[in-house]
């Protein structure tokens, strides 16, 4: 389906899926089995300017919207889901600089994710704060012209790779999520440090770490937005951005559907290429319904673009569609194994 999409649209989409296709396709496995971090495509998509579609131009980027980059991570979620997750992390981690942040740490901070020079990661999660954040316990404490951060955050995506971070923390535990705030911190700000780097089952050359904060001090020029919005920032955040979570199912499951078609037109059983067994043509039949569906649904990244970020609705689509999303990329991705075995 064609989705109406614009000339420079589809030219992102064809660029993103040409770079997936020349650069990521041959490295993926090694990167993978290694757990190695993805440098050298990171930077092959920053010379091709993907890093910074959502960014206005007047800070380097190109000026569109969540759409522009969910059609990028689709694209390279569709070759590899890890390196899918590290380019869409870093537009998470920038997103409230985008969205809160002051003209100061617009410039400061902006130019240098558009160009791809530096990455953006997003530190919500803790240990016992995950579905829940309201119930984070990292704490950040006015001190004169600073804020003294303590606390870790864990499985945070580009963590220890990424140069700047949102981090979300309590300015005042007693009012629960409204005494939450989010502030900017630079890597090597002194008590920030990087703990355990998770050995995961997928996506491993996605960095997944634990951020450290202890006694770490932060100008409060780096405070984003005012204190007690943290909550909302973060939530505003992840409107923007749960679609290219979902934008990096569809890839995944658009992958695990390309696999699955060329497996069964090689695969050659009672003296026939299983494909045309009609019995696997409805297997595939499913699979190609749900992954287009899947696709439709990345419709609320275009809503995102027009500017209709308010709307409760919409706000309830995305959660929605990332968790349709991932249900469809994970089911396509057993099929495809299932159907390897
Ligand atoms: C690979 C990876 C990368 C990540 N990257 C980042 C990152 O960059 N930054 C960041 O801040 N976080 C990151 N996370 C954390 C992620 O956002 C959390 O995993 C997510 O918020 C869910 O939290 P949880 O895993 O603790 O699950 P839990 O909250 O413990 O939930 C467990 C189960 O209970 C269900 N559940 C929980 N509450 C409810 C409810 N009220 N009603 C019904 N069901 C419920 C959940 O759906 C889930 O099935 C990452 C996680 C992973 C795995």
């Amino acid at each position: 389906m064609d989705y109406l999409l614009t000339e420079e649209q589809k030219m992102i989409k064809d660029l993103a899926r040409k770079i997936a296709v020349e650069k990521v396709l041959p490295a993926r496995a090694e990167l993978d089995e290694k757990g190695e971090f993805p440098w050298e495509l990171m930077r092959i998509l920053a010379e091709a300017d993907l890093c910074g579609l959502y960014i206005e131009d007047k800070y380097g980027g190109f000026g569109g919207g969540a759409l522009e980059f969910c059609l990028a991570t689709e694209e390279i979620s569709r070759i590899c889901g890890g390196v899918g997750v590290t380019y869409a992390a870093s537009a998470l981690g920038s997103y409230p600089i985008v969205l809160f942040g002051t003209e100061e740490q617009k410039k400061k901070y902006l130019p240098d994710i558009a160009s791809g020079k530096k990455l953006g990661a997003f530190g919500l999660t803790e240990a016992n704060a995950g579905s829940d954040a309201a119930g984070i316990e990292t704490t950040a404490k006015k001190d004169g012209d600073h804020y003294i951060l303590n606390g870790t955050k864990q499985w945070i995506t580009n963590g220890g790779e990424a140069e700047t971070y949102v981090v979300i923390a309590m300015t005042d535990r007693k009012k629960g999520a409204r005494g939450a705030s989010a502030f900017i911190v630079e890597k090597g700000t002194p008590g920030f440090t990087f703990g355990k780097k998770e050995n995961k089952m997928g996506i491993r050359c996605s960095a997944t770490r634990e951020l450290v904060f202890q006694d770490c001090k932060i100008p409060k020029e780096n405070l984003l937005g005012k204190e007690g919005m943290g909550f909302i920032v973060a939530m505003k955040t992840l409107d923007c951005t749960r679609p290219g979570i979902g934008a990096q199912a569809v890839g995944i499951a658009q992958g695990a559907l390309d696999e699955a078609v060329k497996y069964s037109r090689e695969r050659v059983q009672f003296g026939q290429t299983i494909s045309s067994i009609q019995a696997v043509q409805h297997m595939l039949a499913d699979m190609a319904t749900q992954v287009e569906a899947g696709r439709a649904l990345l419709v609320t990244a275009r809503l995102k673009n027009r500017g209709e970020s308010e709307e409760e609705d919409g706000r309830k689509q995305c959660i929605l569609v990332s968790f349709a999303m991932s249900f469809i990329g994970i089911t396509s991705c057993i099929q495809m194994q299932s159907s390897h075995h």
